[in-house]
């Protein structure tokens, strides 16, 4: 069965604009931060060891299927492969990163998705997925190369995967109430006002520690508000270092997008960003590149705006 796909042109501004509106913005809520436009590090390297090169060419947007495909009741049958996505958004040798719900039809439950999938010439899959098991902690696994299959959501960032230039973010010492991610999108908003403006790339918690959740499986009664969502999920505090796989669009041009969503995952730890929870000693890395498009695939038909935090 084909997906639906509607697609929108963002704006985009230049790089050296958007830096300098995240670094007014952040600068209210940490202590000490540099914003810059730099050639993109080569990303395969370390310390993020994605599959992609870099944030460059054709950058794009997608947010895949919804939080209504998981509550109240579960879609089953809302299984994405990202190869086919990657085509969805017109960029079938993508390099795609992301966020969202693991293949439960292969890992056998609900689980955080760490999307990091390279198409193309020599493809490679390096997503990863956080469980909960059967002790009620979390469990972190490789995904195999053939198992680019994710679940009911995915909020993803497609390029090109090549070098160019990126915006370089780093941040250390939280002195307001904003989460990292939370403070870029709305400083974006708060400049760019009705003209949608969309990031995509990867984050470092280079210290410090993060507030997180995992999914259990699925819930045996329905879901009906944040209050029942918020008790259903595992939450945990994690230690840096961690990765993290982001998009965060400033405006939703009535889309019904998650205007936010990162995924992380450190040594033996991964899941759903918050926010961090060492203000005193929090440090974050960044590089993000603003997307030119973005794409809504198979948007759910009956929607409902809870349980997108
Ligand atoms: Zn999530």
């Amino acid at each position: 069965m084909s997906l639906t796909v509607e697609q929108r042109p963002l704006h985009v501004p230049p790089l050296e604009e958007v830096a300098v509106v995240l670094q007014d913005a952040l600068c209210m809520n940490f202590d000490e931060v540099v914003v810059s436009v730099v050639e993109c590090p080569d990303l395969r390297n370390k310390p993020y060891c994605l599959k992609g090169r870099g944030l460059c060419g054709s950058p794009r947007l997608g947010d895949v299927g919804g939080v209504p495909n998981l509550i109240p009741e579960v879609k089953m049958d809302k299984v994405y492969d990202i190869k086919k996505l990657a085509v969805s958004v017109d960029l079938p040798n993508a390099f795609i990163v992301g966020a969202g719900a693991g293949p439960h039809n292969f890992v056998g439950v609900n689980s955080e998705l760490m999307a990091n999938v390279k198409m193309g010439e020599n493809p490679s899959n390096g997503s990863l997925i956080s469980k909960i098991d059967a002790a009620g902690n979390y469990k972190l696994m490789d995904l195999p190369d053939s198992e680019t299959r994710c679940a009911l959501m995915l909020n993803m960032f497609a390029s090109e995967g090549q070098a160019g230039k990126v915006l370089k973010i780093w941040a250390k010492k939280r002195t307001g109430d904003t989460n990292f991610v939370t403070c870029l999108r709305q400083a974006l908003e708060n400049h760019f006002r009705e003209k949608p403006v969309g990031l995509g790339g990867t984050f470092r918690l280079v210290k410090g520690h993060a507030k997180c959740h995992v999914m259990p499986d699925f819930p045996s009664a329905p879901l009906t508000c944040d209050e029942d969502v918020n008790k259903w999920l595992c939450f945990f505090d994690m230690p840096a270092p961690m990765v993290f796989l982001s998009t965060l669009i400033s405006k939703d041009p009535g889309l019904d997008l998650r205007v936010e969503h990162s995924h992380g995952y450190g040594d033996d730890c991964g899941g759903h960003y918050h926010y961090d929870t060492t203000p005193d000693t929090v440090e974050y890395e960044a590089f993000y590149n603003v997307a030119e498009f973005i794409y809504r695939v198979d948007r759910p038909k009956v929607t409902h705006d809870f349980g997108r935090n």
